[in-house]
C-alpha cells in the first residue's frame, strides 16, 4: 500500500514525465476511480490544459495546471501511475491521460480504492478533507503541540490523517520502534524527549526511504522494516517481535526495546 514515500516517488515521476505536456485526451475506463466529477467534466477541464507542477501533502498527489486548478490523485491501496506510448493500455488501467507527443498517462489500479478529480485552491481541498500538515513538512514544535493534544494511543494518533497527514501502519511501527515507544501509550503521557524523538525519526525514515526507492531491503541495519514479522529477531538484538492490535491495525513491535509502562 502506497505511503508518503511510495507517493512521493509516483510526484517525482510525474514531475519528470508529465510536467510541461499538453492533455489532447483523455479516457475514463472506469467512472468509479473519479471523485466528485464526471467523465464529461474531467474531460472539459483537463482536455487542453498543460500540466505545470506535480505536488504533494501526504498520501494526496496534485499536479497543478494553466489555469491553475489541480488534478488530484490519490492511489488507495494499488493505485500506480505509468508513462506508456501510443495505446497500450493495461488490464487494470481506469484512466488514460493523453499528452501531446504520443505518449499518455496511465493510471492502474487493480483493486480501486483510489481516485481521481479536479480541485481548485489546494489549501481548501486539504482544509475540506481535515487533512494535517505533511509528515515530512511539519516542524517539531507543531509536530508536539498536535501529538500531545490526544488522550488516545500514540500509534492510532499518527495514523490519525488530522493529526499529520502522510504516515501509514509501516512507518507508523518504524518510528514507534525507533523511539522505543510502547503503540498503546497515550500520546499525553509522551515525555518531550519522546516526542522529540519521535518527530527526529519521521522526517529521517521518511526521507530515508525516498532515498533507497522504497526497498526496504536496502535499509540500514536496525530499522525494523527490514524484518517486520512477528517471531523475527529484533534488529537491535534484544528479544523477538510480537505482533498486536491497535485500532484494528497489525501492530509489530519489541517488547523489550518498547516496554509498556
Ligand atoms: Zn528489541
Amino acid at each position: 500500500m502506497p505511503e508518503l514515500p511510495e507517493v512521493e516517488m509516483a510526484r517525482r515521476y510525474l514531475e519528470d514525465n508529465i510536467v510541461g505536456h499538453r492533455v489532447i485526451d483523455v479516457e475514463v475506463k472506469d467512472v468509479g476511480v473519479l471523485s466528485g466529477i464526471e467523465p464529461s467534466q474531467l474531460r472539459e477541464r483537463i482536455v487542453g490544459r498543460t500540466f505545470e507542477k506535480a505536488m504533494r501533502h501526504g498520501k494526496q498527489l496534485f499536479v497543478m495546471m494553466d489555469d491553475g486548478n489541480s488534478l488530484t490523485i490519490h492511489l488507495g491501496m494499488t493505485g500506480e501511475l505509468s508513462i506508456v506510448q501510443g495505446d497500450d493500455d493495461r488490464p487494470y488501467t481506469r484512466a488514460l491521460f493523453r499528452l501531446e507527443g504520443g505518449s499518455s498517462l496511465d493510471y492502474i489500479d487493480q483493486r480501486k480504492f483510489g481516485t481521481i478529480g479536479i480541485c481548485g485552491p489546494i489549501d481548501s481541498f486539504l482544509e475540506v478533507r481535515s487533512l494535517g500538515p505533511d509528515a515530512l513538512e511539519i516542524p517539531k514544535d507543531e509536530f508536539i503541540t498536535r501529538i500531545r493534544a490526544h488522550r488516545r494511543a500514540i500509534k492510532a494518533v499518527l495514523l490519525d490523517q488530522s493529526v499529520l497527514a502522510g504516515i501509514g501502519n509501516l512507518y507508523a511501527d518504524e518510528v514507534l520502534f525507533g523511539s522505543r515507544i510502547h503503540p498503546m501509550s497515550r500520546a499525553d503521557e509522551l515525555t518531550p524527549g519522546q516526542l522529540g524523538s519521535l518527530h527526529r525519526l519521521v522526517g529521517e525514515v521518511l526521507r530515508k526511504s525516498i532515498e533507497i526507492g522504497s526497498d526496504f531491503s536496502s535499509l540500514p541495519a536496525g530499522y525494523l522494516l527490514r524484518s517486520r514479522r512477528a517471531g523475527s529477531e529484533c534488529p537491535r538484538g534484544n528479544g523477538i517481535l510480537t505482533s498486536m492490535k491497535v485500532n484494528g491495525r497489525t501492530t509489530i513491535l519489541c517488547l523489550k526495546c518498547q516496554p509498556e509502562r
